[in-house]
């Protein structure tokens, strides 16, 4: 049973909604084809009953109303005109106006007519937002209020008592009110969970202690500059990086002077690099450098080049110099590899490089 009310609500309700689409537009195709279904539904069955009553005016209007609600239900299936969610909320925004104008007009079924005005305000403010919503129903409220009070009475079909007139427009104003308000908390907290979801985004892909990308995030921007550069045909290089004897630096000044070294080389390799480089913390006190555009023996003297500055550089922590060499491995990513196959070459050369008494750069150009 349930099952089939679900491959119900996918055949009729989920129609031009696709898993390409962001889940948020796939939500507002599904709302907009609930009010389109509803729509055509209860004006459909309106009309049939004001054909039997006699009153052929109101039902051939019913019965062109659900029409429109029916091809702004089935218009998903026609793709090729374009923006099919724009084109359906807009019939079902332009049908739903006419028929309440119609309705108020004529009084509808022994003046009850107007009852169905209350449908307005949350139909503007899903499909047109906060803003947009409050205009429409503000350009609503205007020509309603001008045919219910005008002094021209062929601005209404049919008669209403004053306090009926004016209740309805306070009613109506206070339920928009209500509507708007709940449309702006509404918006406020879907802020606020996408702006949080962001950040945790972001956080998982930064790490904390030096700010850089780690591996996570490393990884996106290897992937999107390796598909880059096999479609331009320019060169790429990896450079891998590691702290000498890190563990003496933590043993002589104590985690945070590690830490602190950590911080100040990363900031140091941020501000040696151009814009299109990236460097990420790798491992512990392991860095990543991904070099677009960059062919092996330029990735060779930019090593060199931060090798050779951080050698000369004193570090003071707590009043005491620390002094620090870099080893550096490094390769020119070929076509044939995967970024996974390049770094674990570079690696290697690391390890050489290590092997080879440390404070240098592997292979020698
Ligand atoms: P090598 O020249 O062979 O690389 O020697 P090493 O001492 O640098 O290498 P090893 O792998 O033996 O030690 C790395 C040290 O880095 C050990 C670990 O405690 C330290 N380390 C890793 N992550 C952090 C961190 O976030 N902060 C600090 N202060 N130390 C860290
Ligand atoms: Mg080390
Ligand atoms: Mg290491």
């Amino acid at each position: 049973m349930f099952e089939q009310l679900n491959r119900i609500s996918k055949k009729y309700l989920h129609i031009g909604a696709n898993s390409d689409r962001p889940h948020q537009v796939n939500q507002q195709i599904f709302v907009s084809n609930l009010f389109a279904l509803i729509g055509y539904s209860i004006t459909f069955i309106l009309a049939i009953s004001s054909f039997i009553r006699g009153n052929q005016i109101l039902g051939f209007s019913l019965l062109s109303a659900s029409i429109l609600f029916f091809v702004a239900h089935h218009i998903h299936n026609f793709q090729q005109f374009g923006d099919t969610l724009k084109i359906s909320t807009r019939i079902i925004w332009v049908s739903l106006l006419g028929l309440m104008i119609y309705l108020i007009y004529t009084g509808g079924h022994e003046n009850t007519g107007p009852l169905w005005m209350y449908i307005v305000p949350p139909v503007a403010f899903f499909f047109g937002g906060m803003r947009k919503g409050l205009v429409n129903i503000g350009i609503f409220i205007i020509i309603v209020s001008i045919m219910l009070f005008s002094p021209y009475e062929e601005l209404l079909g049919t008669a209403y008592p004053y306090e009926f007139r004016s209740r309805l427009i306070y009613s109506f104003l206070t339920v928009t009110l209500l509507f708007g308000f709940y449309e702006y908390s509404r918006q406020k907290s879907f802020q606020f969970i996408r702006d949080l979801g962001q950040k945790y985004e972001r956080q998982a892909m930064q790490d904390p202690l030096t700010k850089l990308p780690n591996r996570r995030g490393m990884w996106e921007h290897l992937e999107y500059e390796r598909n880059r550069s096999m479609r331009s045909k320019e060169n790429m290089s990896l450079l891998i990086c590691d702290i000498d004897l890190f563990k003496q630096i933590n043993d002589e000044h104590l985690h945070e002077g590690g830490d602190y070294v950590l911080r100040k080389l990363s900031k140091f390799f941020v501000k040696s690099l151009r814009k299109q480089d990236k460097v990420a913390r790798w491992g512990g006190e392991e860095f990543l450098f991904l070099l677009p555009e960059t062919s092996e023996k330029d990735a060779y003297f930019l090593a060199e080049k931060i090798r050779e500055s951080v050698k000369h550089t004193q570090f003071s922590f707590n009043g005491k110099e620390i002094l620090i060499t870099l080893s550096f491995g490094f390769v020119e990513v070929s076509e044939e590899w995967s970024i996974d196959k390049a770094i674990n070459r570079a690696d290697k050369y690391l390890y050489e490089a290590k092997e080879n008494g440390r404070d240098q750069t592997m292979p020698t150009i």
